[in-house]
């Protein structure tokens, strides 16, 4: 099974892919938490996808493609994959399909997770996140037991730099411009599907398990 979710930042695929990757045994590769991970280490790399990040702006298409295709070549990856937040761009999307051709392979199902505007805002603003663990909550929808501290870890949340209010603006433009036009270009290769992303966190899974069961 080799799965993209397409969709604005903040609709819900992060929270969803995680899900998804355990419960269809494949591998979940987010292009957000990679390059995350590479600013946190200080690696070349992370330095320059850092100042692309901070302004909601994309980073290079051939830093991002590296990436992906570095992970799409591992061991991991053999009984499929789920790409969060990869291909954003229609040159991504086409070098992905090539570097999949030649492994004599292809993307078997896009799903397109779509939420109002108003929602996305609200979505986006009230994510925090564990800076160590890495796990994700919401202010009002996935609340952490104790206020203000991971489940798990007892850290103190911290809200992504790129989700405050200056930066959410600029990142659902660069949505708009550049990842957009990859609704129709799935869609003409006939393997999109839309999914209904309002509602809490149970019902989309639910509505998802059943797309990606009926479409495997
Ligand atoms: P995300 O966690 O998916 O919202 O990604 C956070 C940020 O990482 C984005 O706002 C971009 O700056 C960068 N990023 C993630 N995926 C990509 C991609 N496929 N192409 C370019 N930049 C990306």
């Amino acid at each position: 099974m080799r799965v993209i979710f397409l969709g604005p930042p903040g609709v819900g695929k992060g929270t969803q892919a995680d899900f998804i990757a355990k419960k269809f045994g494949i591998q979940k590769i987010s292009t957000g938490d990679l390059l995350r991970e590479s600013v946190d280490r200080r690696t070349t790399l992370g330095n320059e996808a850092k100042l692309f990040m901070e302004r909601g702006e994309l980073v290079p298409d051939n830093v991002v493609i590296g990436l992906v295709e570095e992970k799409l070549g591992s061991p991991e990856c053999r009984n499929g994959f789920l790409l969060d937040g990869f291909p954003r761009t229609v040159a991504q999307a086409d070098k992905l399909s090539s570097f999949l051709e030649g492994n004599g392979e292809a993307i078997d199902r896009v799903v397109y997770f779509s939420l109002p505007q108003a929602d996305i805002i609200e979505r986006i603003s009230g994510r925090r996140s564990c800076p160590k663990c890495k796990a994700v909550y919401h202010l009002k929808s996935i609340p952490p037991k104790k206020e203000g501290v991971c489940n798990e870890c007892e850290m103190p949340l911290m809200q992504r730099n790129d989700d405050k209010p200056e930066t959410i603006q600029s990142r659902l433009v660069v949505y708009q411009k550049q990842t957009e036009p990859l609704i129709q270009y799935y869609k003409d290769r006939g393997i999109l599907s839309e999914l209904d992303g309002s509602g809490v966190v149970s019902a989309v899974q639910e509505r998802l398990v059943a797309l990606l069961t009926q479409s495997r």
